[in-house]
Formats: C-alpha cells, sequence, structure tokens
C-alpha cells in the first residue's frame, strides 16, 4: 500500500499555492486589534472549486443556514461550537463570502463581482474578523469593534462580524460584546467561533442560536483530507481522518510526510519477518533507527500502527473486509488473520503503548524503538 511522500512537509504549504484566495486571503483581513497568529492562518483556506453548496458533511448544520439565507431569516448572532479542526471556520467563511456577494444567483458567492473580489482579497469593508490578541480576545478589540459598527455597511448590504475562539474572551471582553449583542446595530451579523461553548457567558449564549459542529464521518473528513491534500492517497486519508477524530483540520496539521512512508515500511517489516528470521531483525533495527530519527513524528507514527492492528483486530473479529478499515488491502487483511491471532494482536498493541509511555517518562529513545519494533515482528 504505497503511501506518496508529501513534496511539502506543511500541508498548509502545499495547499497555499493552489488557493485562488492565496496568501492575501490570509493576511490582509481587516484584524480588529492584535496581530495575526499563525495558528489561525488556515481557517480561512478555500480551494479554488469550494463553494458554500460544495461543503461537505454538517448537513444538519448547513440545512439550517441555507433555509434561514434563502428566506432572509438570519439570526443576529451564530456561535458555531465544536472541536477545532471540524469545520466552524470554513462554513462560517462560506457564509460570509455567500452574504457579501451582491450578484450571486444561489447561495454561491459569483467569484467576479466588487463584494467577492474585496472579499477574495481580504480587504472587504464589511468583514469584519477578531481573534485572539495573544490568548485572549481583549476588552480594547471589542472597544475598536463598536467604534466601527457605528458606521452602517459601507456597501449598502450586511456586515459580518467574525469572532474566533470566542471562548477566550476574559470577562470585561465579554460584557462589552453582550452590550452589543442585546442592542445589535442594523444589518450586521455576528458570527461567533468557539471550541467549548461551556466558559462563554451565558448571557451571551442566550443572545446567540447556537450550533453545535459534530465531528464528521470517517469516510466525510478523509475526502476533505484528500482535497486540501492531494498528495495523499486514500489510504492515508483516511487513517489521518480516524486519528483526528472525525475533525479534517485537525489532521491536515499533522505533519504527517516523513511518517506515512515509514509506517508502511513498517507494516511491510512486520508483514515479512515470518519468512526471514535473521532479515527481519537487521530490517527492524535498521526501521527502528528510522523511528528514533522522526522528530515529532514518532507520537503519530505510533497512532498509525496502533490504528493499523486495532483495525486489523476488527478485521479478525469480523471476517469480512470493513469499509472503513486502514487494512485496505485484502491481501494484507487475510495475511493479519493468517498470521496473528487476537491475543497476539493485543499484544502488539499493548507493546506500542509501552512504548508509547516509555517515550513520555524521557526513556532512551532509540532503545524504546527497537524494543518496539522486535516486539512487533515477534510472535
Ligand atoms: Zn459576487
Amino acid at each position: 500500500m504505497p503511501t506518496k511522500k508529501a513534496a511539502e512537509p506543511r500541508w498548509t504549504q502545499n495547499v497555499a499555492t493552489s488557493f485562488r484566495r492565496s496568501s492575501a486571503y490570509c493576511t490582509h483581513f481587516l484584524l480588529v486589534g492584535g496581530a495575526h497568529p499563525a495558528k489561525t492562518e488556515t481557517w480561512h483556506l478555500r480551494p479554488d472549486f469550494m463553494l458554500f453548496s460544495e461543503i461537505r458533511g454538517h448537513s444538519r448544520v448547513l440545512q439550517l443556514l441555507i433555509r434561514v439565507m434563502r428566506t432572509d431569516r438570519l439570526a443576529h448572532a451564530y456561535l458555531f461550537s465544536g472541536p477545532d479542526g471540524i469545520g466552524k471556520a470554513t462554513v462560517a467563511g462560506e457564509m460570509a463570502a455567500s452574504l457579501l456577494c451582491t450578484e450571486k444567483s444561489s447561495l454561491d458567492p459569483c467569484g467576479h463581482c466588487p463584494g467577492c473580489r474585496q472579499y477574495d482579497s481580504g480587504n472587504h469593508p464589511d468583514f469584519l474578523h477578531v481573534q485572539p490578541d495573544g490568548v485572549s480576545i481583549k476588552i480594547d478589540q471589542i472597544r475598536n469593534l463598536k467604534k466601527q459598527l457605528a458606521f452602517s455597511p459601507f456597501a449598502g448590504g450586511i456586515r459580518v462580524i467574525l469572532i474566533e475562539e470566542a471562548q477566550t474572551m476574559r470577562r470585561e471582553a465579554a460584557n462589552s460584546l453582550l452590550k452589543l449583542l442585546e442592542e445589535p446595530p442594523p444589518d450586521n451579523l455576528f458570527l461567533l467561533i468557539a471550541a467549548d461553548a461551556e466558559p462563554i457567558l451565558p448571557t451571551i449564549l442566550s443572545r446567540c442560536q447556537v450550533l453545535a459542529f459534530a465531528p464528521l464521518a470517517d469516510d466525510i473528513a478523509a475526502e476533505i483530507i484528500g482535497i486540501y491534500s492531494p498528495e495523499l492517497d486514500g489510504q492515508a486519508s483516511l487513517m489521518l481522518a480516524k486519528l483526528s477524530g472525525g475533525c479534517p483540520g485537525r489532521a491536515l496539521t499533522m505533519d504527517a510526510g516523513d511518517v506515512l512512508p515509514l509506517r508502511d515500511q513498517v507494516v511491510a517489516a512486520v508483514f515479512e519477518s515470518r519468512w526471514s528470521t535473521p532479515r527481519a531483525v537487521e530490517e527492524a533495527l535498521f526501521l527502528a533507527r528510522e523511528m528514533a530519527g522522526l522528530n515529532n513524528g514518532l507520537d503519530l507514527l505510533l497512532d498509525l500502527l496502533r490504528l493499523f492492528f486495532k483495525d486489523g483486530m476488527l478485521e479478525s473479529l469480523q471476517v469480512k473486509p470493513q469499509p472503513q478499515s486502514t487494512v485496505d488491502d485484502p491481501k494484507d487483511s487475510l495475511l493479519l488473520r493468517e498470521r496473528w491471532n487476537l491475543s497476539q494482536l493485543s499484544d502488539k498493541m499493548r507493546a506500542i503503548d509501552a512504548a508509547g509511555k516509555a517515550l513520555a517518562r524521557n526513556c532512551n529513545r532509540a532503545l524504546v524503538c527497537e524494543v518496539l519494533m522486535l516486539d512487533l515482528i515477534g510472535n
């Protein structure tokens, strides 16, 4: 099962060049206070073929939004809650793009009107973007926002105020925002995004329509990962989707470029170890050195190997191939069932867990990897 190696180690570098909205889209937003932190670079990246109507997953949330947008019954404030990387910002970004387009024939922005061009360039005067200044959203940022909302939208339509990581607002900032939400100026739409709604003041929550985003199914998350990282094959996308817990944005931050090929090599070595013990040991020790040389990717590799053996256990139990299994090669599936029983597969997973714990205790990396590889190729 070959896995194509990423041309660039970071997915953001890979995809940035292929985006119509390009890097300007990342950096030219009208920021309300605070610098642009690199960690939020990814939220608004949009493939040039992605339209509001083409967002994958989140059908319940999208159906609601589409209905109110079509019938012009938008609430004045929404809070999108759900884990990081799940797609909240993508939906918010596409919603803003749609609302700021002045010539659309459907909900999808036309892409060429002045509103679309300004939004795409990150310079739309009616799109205000608030994100944490450091670790939190400060009261000065909300005060700045208030000043800007004193004027009507420049283009005469709607103004969209996107507040990222709203859960980081301190009490003073939250109270200041609450006043805006209690008496919202006309033609303004607040979109708040939060990984967790619980820290947000109940009074703010009561002024927003809260839409909870649930983790995506593995196949949908894998499809999204494949769109943003076309260098990955289907199996690699599925593995990352599973590890991300249905949050493709989280998967795309995994630095998997060097890890995926090594995972394939380890799996192949584990299978081959049955035929040639001396060669298998030599290969295992070589791979152990490769593993130890991974900088931040070793934890990800362990997760991928754990996933392989876990899916292998499911294959063994179900006999038939599982639709979302990462053991997608029928030959591997058969070999896996012939080679190990459930107890042996469980031992493999325990060996991986033990390696993870040893690494967490700062045990000798090379030694931990050698012990793990010898455990994995053993019966
Ligand atoms: Zn347009």
